[in-house]
């Protein structure tokens, strides 16, 4: 067995908003060795939603697609599982792009025994209750008919429907106070009891940071990945508990 492995074995890596796209290089650079270096040999590894920073349907045209695909895939096949939840960017990510790269779907919310502790894995935007207007547009765009019906569309005409869509997310949370756009402590503590889990790990709303939930007279964990804008990381778990690592880009 080669020491790498030795090393990595019996730990399992969690990631998410890496927003890849071909206008940020360098977080792709990243990212690939991140796959090469930290996650080789892992347990496993699941990417929380938001690798890319869109997707508009698995013919999606950018290269960081393809050398994403190609460079997850071969985790895979050196024999770490990659799981991939959608993100609210990349939703439209199907079974197409999952068979070529390698990676297992999940559903988002999806529960785990993570070395005997049963954790709770989302995206998180489900968990940003607050805010109203956004969970309205997100059951609207997430409906399997509409999902059908965007993905039949021709692609010059869903890149135009996605620029406008990023375009109006970003003046909408121009005009919103911060804490509306975080997860609502209330939603965090309902869905942990509902599922009977002791901890939770999310991404999207680039707040990394260990919470502690009281639940039911239980102390629950919330783990919140990092965002890979300006920076990277990861929370990694073992059978001992789990860390985050975050790094300036
Ligand atoms: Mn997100």
């Amino acid at each position: 067995m080669n020491p790498t492995s030795q090393v990595k074995a019996g730990r399992t890596y969690f990631v998410a908003d890496l927003h890849l796209t071909d206008e940020r290089p360098v977080a792709t650079g990243r990212f690939f060795r991140f796959l090469q270096e930290e996650a080789k040999g892992a347990d496993a590894l699941y990417i929380l939603g938001d690798l890319f920073e869109a997707w508009i349907g698995d013919d999606h045209d950018e290269q960081v697609a393809h050398d994403a695909a190609r460079r997850i895939r071969a985790l895979v096949d050196a024999g770490t599982p990659v799981y991939f939840m959608h993100g609210n960017r990349d939703f439209m990510l199907a079974q197409r792009y999952a068979a070529l790269s390698g990676m297992t779907l999940l559903n988002d919310p999806t529960r785990i025994e993570l070395y005997g502790v049963p954790t709770l894995l989302m995206h998180g935007d489900t968990l940003c209750t607050d805010d109203i207007a956004y969970q309205a547009f997100r059951r609207r765009v997430r409906r399997p008919l509409i999902l059908t019906l965007l993905r039949h569309l021709p692609l010059a005409l869903r890149h135009r429907l996605a620029n406008q869509a990023r375009a109006g997310s970003e003046s909408a949370k121009a005009g919103k106070p911060a804490d509306i756009m975080d997860v609502s402590a209330a939603e965090v503590e309902r869905v942990l009891a509902e599922q009977q889990a002791l901890r939770l790990i999310h991404g999207h709303t680039h707040r990394p940071m260990r919470h502690v939930h009281p639940v039911e007279g239980h102390d629950r964990e919330r783990w919140v990945v990092p965002d890979w804008y300006a920076r990277w990381g990861y929370v990694v778990c073992d059978a001992a508990g789990c860390t985050l690592k975050v790094e300036a880009l």
